[in-house]
């Protein structure tokens, strides 16, 4: 039977098959195909269950190939990833102008990382409540300008309010499978008690558990939505792996610097300094905002830091 996983301990997967709810856990041999990964199973995974023998119990025997997923590094083990999740059709990034204001910089490492990983992102603008000084509302006017010209779109909600849940949230979620994510305190788990009551209880009794210092691996869940599709909470997951993206590939994950990058004097130009590069006569032009190109060369100098 086929299903997919919705919800990950590391030893128990529920899988959402045709017929309900299964608890399943991996047959051994599993383990030991991929030696690279922390977790050979993921919240998103389409996977192939089979009941045990004279058990209630469930084995995974298959995994079907994953259309994309998104992983960090392990903290613990080196060379190790953690798959987070997958077959994920976009991404949800949740930022706010006011309490706390997330910044651009936070915005593009974000998008680096869906990039990376050929996934379309939406950036959120939460607690739009809170949004009336002009300083506030020249920010939101930036993020707009920016952001909405390299094809990311850009909503204004308040998880307060419910202004946008049911016009512009909603709507765009239906059918998909969609991650959620963002720093702490921009109302993710406010947004999630809004749209399944029931989800945001239980990452509430995950929290106080982790307090506690027992369960220390954050799992990412997956919700399924009254109106069809899935919302995947991120809880603790600060930030997605763009470790690895090394120094020639990391433009390429500029939508706005892509394509120039065949027009450098250098093959192997890092759009510095180098003579005739391309990037930075278009920066120069305006055609590049410096804000971007700003936050283009604080990831390739604090991934250099990371070797
Ligand atoms: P999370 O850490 O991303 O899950 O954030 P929470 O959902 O816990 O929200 C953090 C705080 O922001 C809480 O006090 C919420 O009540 C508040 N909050 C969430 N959404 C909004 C909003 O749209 N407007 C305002 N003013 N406060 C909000
Ligand atoms: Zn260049």
């Amino acid at each position: 039977m086929q299903g997919r996983v919705i919800k990950s301990t590391g030893s128990w997967y529920m899988v959402q098959t045709a017929s309900g709810l299964v608890k399943s856990r991996l047959r051994g041999k599993f383990k030991q195909d991929n030696l690279k990964l922390t977790n050979p199973i993921a919240v998103g995974d389409y996977v192939e269950v089979v009941q045990e023998a004279d058990l209630p119990t469930w084995t995974i025997d298959e995994i079907l190939p994953r259309e994309n997923y998104i992983i960090r590094k392990s903290t613990r083990k080196i060379h190790f990833s953690h798959i987070i999740a997958s077959n994920i059709d976009q991404a949800y990034l949740i930022i706010t102008i006011r309490n706390p204001r997330t910044s651009l910089g936070f915005i593009d490492r974000f998008l680096v990382s869906t990039e990376s990983f050929r996934i379309p992102a939406t950036i959120i603008v939460n607690k739009m409540d809170l949004v009336e000084k002009e300083k506030d509302l020249e920010y939101l006017q930036d993020i707009h300008e920016i952001y909405e010209l390299l094809g990311y779109p850009v909503i204004e909600i308040s998880a307060t309010t419910e202004s946008g849940l049911k016009e512009k949230f909603l709507p765009l979620l239906k059918g998909k499978t969609t991650l959620m994510s963002g720093h702490s305190g921009v109302g993710k788990s406010t947004l999630l008690n809004k749209l399944i009551p029931e989800a945001a209880q239980e990452t509430k009794e995950i929290s106080k558990f982790s307090a506690k210092g027992v369960h220390t691996t954050t799992f990412a869940e997956m919700f399924a939505l009254e109106q069809g599709g899935y919302l995947i909470d991120t809880p603790g997951i600060k930030e997605f792996g763009i470790l690895d993206i090394d120094d020639f590939e990391l433009s390429h994950y500029f939508p706005e610097m892509r394509q120039y990058l065949g027009q450098c004097k250098y093959n192997n130009c890092r759009h510095l300094n180098e003579p005739g590069c391309m990037v930075l006569e278009k920066l120069e032009e305006g055609y590049i905002h410096p804000y971007r190109y700003d936050s283009y060369v604080n990831i390739l100098h604090e991934e250099d830091d990371h070797r």
